[in-house]
């Protein structure tokens, strides 16, 4: 197998924005290639390839390219990596090559994000790799049996180093919310709840909306801080 990776983007150092380990420094590995298509996704250069041209916005680059890049970015000494996309479940094959080195000779902390379409591979996991999963609702656009897989989402739950963030709209998708928990027995303490949303007020109007029904679930509730700090800009 190759030892390249299909590269979106490599930033940082910046803050994981999102979820479980919000506000914790973070440098980002961005995948290309996504096989969902969100319409509100807003890393769209990721994967449609109508809007944007894929010579331009993808990097095929070998292990070695993508260490030094890496290596390069923790200056402020942030020892976390998240690797996103796109979906970067796509590539885990080769993730799985890729991630020890920074795990273990780095003693760097990882997330993957995915949306939870493809089980991870018995060689991908670690104690160290936590995954971000994120399922898609209905209002993502995408076909149900393209981004409901419930095996898929049961094995997630089963793995300790797993948190599970729902982006909502609205409280109106909190039945579909309530469906996908019950089918696929999601532990509540696992669950993030997160306002969609790409500026400050929209992102503050829907978190005011829903913070009642998430309180009375029992679960998290998550902002987009790189939103509200840089203004959702590309490569923060
Ligand atoms: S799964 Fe993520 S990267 Fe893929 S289209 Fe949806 S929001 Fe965008």
């Amino acid at each position: 197998m190759n030892r390249d990776l299909v590269v979106s983007e490599i930033f940082g150092p910046t803050f994981q924005g999102e979820g479980s380990t919000l506000g914790r420094p973070a440098i980002f590995l961005r995948l290309g290639i996504c096989n969902l298509a969100c319409t509100w996704c807003d890393t769209k250069y990721t994967w449609d390839w109508k809007s944007y041209n894929p010579k331009e916005e993808l990097h095929r680059l070998t292990f070695d390219d993508v260490y030094q890049q890496l290596w390069a970015c923790n200056g402020s000494g942030a020892r976390r990596l998240v690797v996103t996309g796109g979906e970067p479940m796509i590539q885990q094959a080769k993730l799985a090559r890729f991630l020890p080195k920074i795990a273990q000779e780095w003693n760097w902390q990882l997330e993957i994000e995915t949306a939870g379409t493809i089980s991870p591979h018995p060689d991908l996991l670690s104690k160290t790799l936590h995954f971000n999963v994120s399922p898609k609702l209905d209002h993502s656009g995408n076909e149900l049996s393209l981004r409901y897989k419930p095996e898929v989402l049961k094995r997630f739950n089963t793995l300790t180093e797993c948190s599970f963030k729902f982006v909502v709209g609205g409280i109106e998708d909190f039945s579909e919310i309530d469906s996908i928990v019950r089918e696929c027995l999601i532990d509540r303490e696992k669950i993030w709840i997160m306002p969609e949303g790409r500026s400050p007020a929209t992102i503050a109007r829907t978190t005011e909306l829903v913070a009642d029904e998430v309180v009375l679930r029992g679960w998290n509730l998550t902002t987009r801080l790189q939103v509200l700090a840089f203004g959702d800009r590309r490569g923060h």
